[in-house]
């Protein structure tokens, strides 16, 4: 990791600056540090100016408009105890840490990842206490930042500690290293034979991550999702749908065909949070997202258009199922309150809304 880029020094010998540019840019990560790794830094065409890696991972100046929030699902509010939020009954999320090993420009966790340690779980016994105490909690979402950044005995010794509550059924990563890193997977049997024996012998493990492009799946990524295949560990994919990136059903299409192809499930396309210093650079309306997506599930059979089109929003995991005329349908996937549950609504929104305002 000591090679990773974290200054902007480092950036000039691929990008030329002004020196506005770098000034503002040296502002922005103050706040919002950068650090992208070698392998995924090779993944950018630098010919290309609006490379869509090169818009996930590389800052921009126009990161210093301070619409939108840093808490668009309401984490503080579910915040349980320090680093466990309890949103959904069934479901507990851990943040293990606040590193990753690339900082992604549209990460909703802003406010913390590479900065701040005060949201990251201090006291495990307190965790493994709120669980055993809570019997309706059926799965363990870890995230973070990311979970793989901690060393294998940690990762180990973190699945150990839920292995004997009889009541957790199974226990999900959320990692973009399988994208940004994976032969952090695919060289490391260690972590490999971890994951297999608490897989098969304790709880179900499932890896959750974050392909936006298809040109983020290399031979690495593939060789990566392979092993995790083999050890009995199902990876799911969860898309962000962002401007300049992947808002175009061509790419979209191929995209999750491709996940499809290679072993991954696709499970969600995000609509993209109004989160400060990205919401303008990354959003796309919800309307035309609506279109972006029904274009994409036209070129797609049965298996690779399983996903669901969904925003993380304060009450509840929302699905976009539907247009008529100029309102959207949506419908409550996963609700906080349970009397929402399934609810189907309808809205009818300006052409430029990003977000719903409930
Ligand atoms: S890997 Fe995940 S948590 Fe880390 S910066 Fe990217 S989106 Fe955020």
């Amino acid at each position: 990791m000591k090679n990773n880029i974290s200054k902007i020094e480092q950036l000039e010998q691929y990008i030329l600056f002004t020196p506005q540019e770098k000034k503002k840019i040296k502002k922005v990560i103050k706040s919002h540090p950068m650090l992208i790794n070698q392998y995924y830094m090779d993944l950018i065409n630098w010919n290309d100016l609006d490379d869509p890696i090169r818009k996930m991972i590389i800052p921009s100046s126009e990161e210093n408009r301070f619409e939108g929030s840093f808490d668009t699902s309401g984490e503080q509010e579910n915040t349980k105890l320090r680093g466990l939020q309890h949103k959904y009954s069934n479901t507990v999320l851990i943040l293990t840490t606040n590193s990753c090993m690339a900082y992604c420009r549209h990460c909703f966790r802003k406010r913390l990842v590479g900065i701040v340690a005060d949201e990251i779980v201090k006291d495990w016994k307190l965790v493994v206490k709120y669980i055993c105490d809570h019997k309706e909690i059926t799965n363990v979402l870890l995230s973070g930042g990311d979970p793989l950044m901690l060393a294998n005995d940690r990762i180990a010794g973190i699945l150990q500690k839920f292995s004997n509550i009889q009541h957790l059924k199974f226990i999900r990563i959320g990692t973009r290293i399988p994208v940004v890193c994976p032969d952090r997977i695919a060289n490391d049997d260690e972590l490999i034979n971890i994951f297999r024996k608490y897989s098969c012998e304790k709880k179900r493990l499932y890896i959750v991550t974050q392909f936006n492009h298809p040109r983020e799946i290399t031979s690495s990524s593939i060789k990566a999702i392979k092993k995790l295949n083999n050890a009995h560990i199902i990876v799911n994919n969860q898309t962000v749908l962002l401007k300049g990136v992947n808002d175009n059903p061509v790419v979209m299409a191929e995209l999750q065909n491709k996940l499809t192809e290679i072993g991954v499930v696709p499970y969600y396309v995000f609509q993209c949070r109004p989160v400060k210093k990205l919401k303008n650079i990354f959003q796309v309306s919800l309307y035309k997202a609506f279109n972006i997506i029904e274009e994409t599930r036209a070129m797609l059979d049965g298996f690779s258009k399983r996903f669901r089109f969904v925003m993380s929003h304060k009450t509840g995991k929302i699905e976009i199922i539907g247009r008529k005329n100029d309102n959207l349908y949506f419908k409550y996937h996963q609700a906080k309150d349970e009397l929402l549950a399934n609810k189907i609504f309808h809205k009818k929104l300006n052409k430029s809304d990003c977000w719903l305002d409930l």
